[in-house]
C-alpha cells in the first residue's frame, strides 16, 4: 500500500549539492525558511521535483512554492537576491494553482544574467511548512537531473499549512506620484510590497485593493495628492507599512522629470480647417512624408466551446513569451532611456496582474478561446480605467491595449513584418509603447493617433526620442489612404492632409535645415565656447551617473557642473556604503578625462524619500528636512558622503556643492566637518566646497556666503519655486513657473555681484542653463558657467559664439526694470535674433 506520509524530492536541477549552511545567504544557511538542499545548476530551467499545485509564485518568477500530496509545501528559491532582478531572466512555464507532474518544466532562466547581476546561481529547494516534516538525504555530491534527492514524511506533529500571522499595521499616506497611482506609481508599490513577507492592502474611497494587482490598484482611481489608508498584515506588517508610506508620498525623480514636457503639450486642440486636421502636440517639431498605418489585431470567430485545459496552455505560453520579449527589449534598451525601462518594467507587472488573470481564465473555464478571454479581460479593465475621470489613468489604459496586442500576436502566432516607406508619417487609431519601440528600428519621420493623450507613456518616449507627435486627432485620421503626403506640424497641433509639391518642399527644406544646423552644432561641440569679444564661457553638463558623464563628454561637456548624488541612494531597499560611494564618484572623475566635476551632496527629504530612511511625514515636505538640512538629523549619513568625496583623486578635479543652504553657519559647519574628516583621513589638498544658491535667503546672502564658499551654482529651479511661491511640479502653473521672471534675475545679479567682492565664480545648473534664450542674460549678469542637459550641449556653445558679452552687459541691466517673464522673454527673443544678424551683417560688409 502506498504511504501517503511520504513523498521523495527528484532533482530540479542537474549540478553539484551545496550544503544549506554554504549557500551565500543568511535567510537560507541559517534555515530559517526551513530545511532541504542547494544545488548549483548547470542547466536553465527548474524543473519540479514532484507532483503537487503551485500555492505561491513570485511575480519576479525567481521562486515558487509546490504543495506535495502530503501537505509539504516545497520552496524552490533560484539564485541568491534574484528578487532584485524585478522578474529579468525569468519566464515561469507554469502559472499560480496549476497541478503540476514530477519532471514538468517550472521556470525558464537566464544562467548568463543571474550569475552576471547576483550573488550566486545556488538554488534553494526547501521544506517551507516544517517541523511537520522529516528529511531523509538520499544523495550528495552531484545531483543528476530527477534523481531521488530526498524523502519527506509527514510526522503528524504539526497541521499541514503555512503558520499564518495575524499581525497587521495601518496607517495613512498622501499620494505624491505626479497624476496620482496610474501604472508606474502602482508598480512602484507592488515591487516595494513584494520586499516584504506581508500581505498589502489599499484603501481608498470605501474601496480596497491588493498591491499585487496594478489594475486593482489603477482601478481605484486615485488621484496626485488623495489620501489613501495602507493595510499590511503578516510578520514583517510595521517595517512593509512604513516602506510603503514612504513609496506612496515619494514621487520618483523620474516621474518629475516628465512632468516637464515642454509646456507646448498642454496646448489646447486648435480648430480644423479644409486639408487640415488638428490635435493635441503630444511632442513637438515639424515633419513631412506619407501617410503609413499601423493596425492593430483582428480576433478569429470564437465558437464559445473550446477545451479550457488546451487554451489555459496556449494562454500560459503566449504570457511566458510576451515576457520574454519584454525583458528582451529592456535589456537592449541604449543607456538613459530610464522613462521606457519604467513603461517595461510596468507592462511585465501587469503581465502577471492576478486581477486580468483571473478574469481571463474565467473566461477560459467558460469555454472561451485565449485570445478572446484576454481580449476580454483588458477591454474589462480599460474601460474601468475611462470611466474613473482623470485623464491620466484613462490614458494608461494604452498600456492594457499594448499588452492585449502582444499577447493576442502571440497567440495568434502574427509576427509583425513592417514595411514602411522612408521618413513616413505613422497613423494609428493609438499607438503603443511597443509600437514605439518597433518604430525605433525604422527611419520615421512623426506620429499621429486618432486616440491618446499627451502625457501617455507612448507621448513621453516621443518626446525623449525627438519624433514630432501628435494625439487626440480624432477617427477622421483614419479615413486617410496610406500614402498621402502629409504635414505634420505638432508645435501647431496640425495636421495638413492636402499639401502641395511646394509646401511639401517647403517643409522638407525646414526640417533639413534643422538637421544640418544641428550637425555643424555638434561637429563644433568639442571646442570651447567664446563670446565674440573672447569671454570663454564653461559649458557643462547635468547627470546622474558615470555613463551619463561619458555620454556628456561624447557630446562636448567642459566638465559636470552637477552630479545629482542622490540618485546612487534613491530605488534601493539599503544605502550605498563609503566604499561603493567612493567607486561610483571616482568613476565619473575618471569618464570625464581632465575636466572638472561637481559633485552635489546627497538632496533628498521632503517628497524625495529613502526607503531605509523613514524621516516623518511633513506637512510642507519641500520647506522641511530637505537637501543639506537631512545633515542636521542624520549627519553620520552626510560625513560618510564627505569621506567618500575627500578619498577620490585627483581632488583638484572634484568639487563638492552644498544644496538648499539658507545662512552662512551651515557653510561654516560643513567646512569645519570637511576639515576634521580630511584630518581623520590624513588627506592634505582637498576639494573645492560651493553652495547651490536655489533659496533667496541664499542669493540676498551671497556676499557673506563667498568669503567662505569657492564657488556658486544657482539652481533656478528651486529658486523659481521659492522666488516665485508656486510649485515647480505644479501642472497648472508650468507656464508661469519662469526662471526669465525679473525678480529671479535680481537675485541672479545680486548672486553674481556678491560673488565677485571675493573673486568666486558663478554657474547655473537650472534648467535655465539649457534655455538658449537665457544665455545672454545669464552671460550679461556674470555667469561664467552654464551646466546644461547633455543633448543641449552643442546648442548653447553655437549660441555663446554668436553673443557679445559687453552687448549681453548693457541688455541684462535693461531687463532687471521690466514688469514680467513674459516681457523678458519677448526682450530676449528679440535680442537673439539681432545677435544672429549681426555677424552675417558684418560678413555682409566686408564682401
Ligand atoms: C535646481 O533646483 O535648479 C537644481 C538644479 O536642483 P534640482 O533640480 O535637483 O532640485
Ligand atoms: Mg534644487
Amino acid at each position: 500500500m502506498p504511504d501517503n506520509n511520504k513523498i521523495i524530492l527528484h532533482a530540479p536541477l542537474a549540478g553539484p549539492l551545496v550544503p544549506l549552511e554554504q549557500v551565500p545567504d543568511p535567510v537560507f544557511s541559517s534555515a530559517t525558511l526551513g530545511d532541504g538542499v542547494a544545488i548549483d545548476p548547470l542547466n536553465d530551467v527548474l524543473y519540479a521535483p514532484c507532483a503537487g499545485e503551485v500555492v505561491q509564485l513570485a511575480r519576479t518568477g525567481h521562486a515558487l512554492t509546490l504543495r506535495a500530496a502530503n501537505g509539504a509545501e516545497i520552496l524552490l528559491h533560484i539564485g541568491v537576491d534574484t528578487v532584485q532582478l524585478q522578474g529579468r531572466g525569468f519566464s515561469p512555464l507554469v502559472a499560480l494553482g496549476d497541478q503540476v507532474s514530477q519532471g514538468q518544466p517550472l521556470v525558464r532562466f537566464d544562467m548568463d544574467l543571474v550569475a552576471q547581476h547576483c550573488v550566486s546561481l545556488v538554488t534553494v529547494m526547501l521544506i517551507s511548512n516544517g517541523p511537520g516534516f522529516g528529511l531523509r538525504r538520499l544523495e550528495a555530491g552531484n545531483a543528476q537531473l530527477g534523481a531521488a534527492l530526498l524523502e519527506v514524511e509527514a510526522t503528524g506533529r504539526e497541521a499541514n499549512g503555512r503558520p499564518v500571522s495575524h499581525e497587521s499595521a495601518r496607517g495613512h499616506a498622501r499620494v505624491a506620484h505626479h497624476g496620482g497611482l496610474h501604472a508606474r506609481p502602482a508598480a512602484l508599490l507592488r515591487q516595494t510590497a513584494q520586499g516584504f513577507q506581508s500581505h498589502a492592502v489599499l484603501r481608498f474611497a470605501e474601496r480596497e485593493a491588493d498591491l499585487d494587482s496594478l489594475v486593482a490598484v489603477m482601478g481605484l482611481g486615485v488621484g496626485e495628492g488623495a489620501e489613501v489608508e495602507l493595510i499590511c498584515t503578516g510578520p514583517d506588517s510595521q517595517t512593509a507599512l512604513l516602506a510603503l508610506i514612504a513609496a506612496v508620498q515619494t514621487a520618483s525623480v523620474g516621474e518629475r522629470h516628465a512632468a516637464h514636457a515642454p509646456t507646448s503639450t498642454a496646448m489646447p486642440k486648435p480648430a480644423a480647417g479644409p486639408g487640415m486636421l488638428t490635435g493635441v502636440c503630444a511632442a513637438p517639431g515639424l515633419a513631412q512624408g506619407p501617410l503609413a498605418r499601423l493596425d492593430g489585431v483582428s480576433l478569429p470567430p470564437d465558437n464559445g466551446d473550446n477545451d479550457p485545459a488546451a487554451q489555459h496552455q496556449a494562454l500560459n505560453t503566449a504570457l511566458a513569451e510576451v515576457r520574454h520579449a519584454i525583458d528582451r527589449d529592456w535589456r537592449h534598451l541604449p543607456r538613459g532611456q530610464e522613462d521606457a525601462a519604467a513603461i517595461l518594467e510596468a507592462h511585465l507587472a501587469l503581465l502577471d496582474d492576478p486581477a486580468l488573470l483571473g478574469d481571463a481564465r474565467q473566461h477560459i473555464a467558460n469555454g472561451v478561446a485565449a485570445s478572446h478571454a484576454w481580449s476580454r479581460a483588458i477591454d474589462t479593465q480599460c474601460q474601468i480605467l475611462r470611466s474613473l475621470g482623470n485623464p491620466l489613468l484613462a490614458e494608461r489604459a494604452n498600456d492594457l491595449y499594448d499588452l492585449q496586442q502582444r499577447v493576442l500576436r502571440a497567440l495568434l502566432g502574427e509576427t509583425r513584418q513592417l514595411r514602411l516607406p522612408p521618413s513616413a508619417i505613422v497613423v494609428a487609431h493609438e499607438l503603443t509603447p511597443s509600437d514605439l519601440l518597433l518604430l525605433a528600428r525604422h527611419e520615421v519621420a512623426g506620429l499621429c493617433m486618432a486616440a491618446g493623450g499627451a502625457t501617455s507613456h507612448v507621448a513621453i518616449l516621443a518626446r525623449a526620442r525627438g519624433l514630432p507627435c501628435l494625439v487626440a486627432v480624432g477617427e477622421a485620421l483614419l479615413e486617410l489612404p496610406a500614402g498621402t503626403p502629409l504635414v505634420l506640424d505638432a508645435d501647431q497641433g496640425r495636421l495638413e492632409t492636402e499639401a502641395d509639391a511646394q509646401r511639401l518642399a517647403e517643409v522638407q527644406r525646414h526640417v533639413q535645415q534643422r538637421r544640418e544646423t544641428r550637425q555643424r552644432q555638434q561637429a563644433a561641440a568639442q571646442q570651447s565656447a567664446r563670446t565674440r569679444d573672447g569671454q570663454v564661457i564653461e559649458v557643462a553638463a547635468n547627470v546622474a551617473s558615470a555613463e551619463e558623464a561619458a555620454e556628456a563628454l561624447a557630446q562636448g561637456a567642459d566638465g559636470i557642473g552637477l552630479l545629482r548624488s542622490e540618485f546612487l541612494f534613491i530605488d534601493r531597499p539599503t544605502a550605498p556604503d563609503e566604499t561603493e560611494q567612493r567607486s561610483a564618484y571616482q568613476a565619473v572623475l575618471d569618464a570625464m578625462g581632465e575636466r572638472p566635476v561637481i559633485i552635489r551632496t546627497i538632496d533628498v527629504g521632503g517628497d524625495k524619500q529613502l526607503d531605509y530612511l523613514p524621516l516623518p511625514a511633513e506637512a510642507n515636505p519641500v520647506l522641511g528636512l530637505r537637501g543639506i538640512r537631512l545633515g542636521q538629523v542624520r549627519p553620520e549619513l552626510l560625513d560618510q558622503q564627505l569621506r567618500a568625496l575627500l578619498q577620490v583623486s585627483p581632488q583638484q578635479r572634484c568639487r563638492i556643492m552644498l544644496p538648499m543652504v539658507t545662512e552662512v553657519d551651515e557653510l561654516i559647519a560643513i567646512r569645519q566637518r570637511l576639515d576634521r574628516l580630511a584630518g581623520e583621513l590624513g588627506i592634505g589638498q582637498r576639494a573645492e566646497l560651493g553652495v547651490m544658491i536655489e533659496v533667496p535667503a541664499a542669493a540676498l546672502l551671497a556676499e557673506r556666503l563667498a568669503e567662505h564658499a569657492d564657488f556658486f551654482s544657482i539652481g533656478t529651479n528651486d529658486l523659481s519655486q521659492y522666488t516665485l511661491a508656486m510649485d515647480r511640479d505644479h501642472a497648472g502653473l508650468a507656464a508661469r513657473v519662469d526662471a526669465l521672471h525679473p525678480a529671479l534675475l535680481r537675485l541672479i545679479e545680486l548672486t553674481c555681484q556678491g560673488a565677485a567682492k571675493h573673486g568666486r565664480w558663478v554657474g547655473v545648473c537650472g534648467a535655465l542653463a539649457s534655455d538658449p534664450l537665457a544665455t545672454p542674460v545669464l552671460i550679461g549678469l556674470g555667469v561664467a558657467e552654464l551646466s546644461v542637459s547633455a543633448p543641449q550641449i552643442g546648442e548653447i556653445k553655437a549660441q555663446v559664439r554668436q553673443l557679445d558679452a559687453a552687448a549681453c552687459r548693457r541688455f541684462s541691466q535693461g531687463l532687471l526694470g521690466l514688469s514680467s517673464a513674459a516681457a523678458v522673454r519677448q526682450a530676449c527673443r528679440d535680442f537673439t535674433a539681432q545677435s544672429h544678424a549681426q555677424p552675417a551683417a558684418a560678413a555682409a560688409l566686408q564682401q
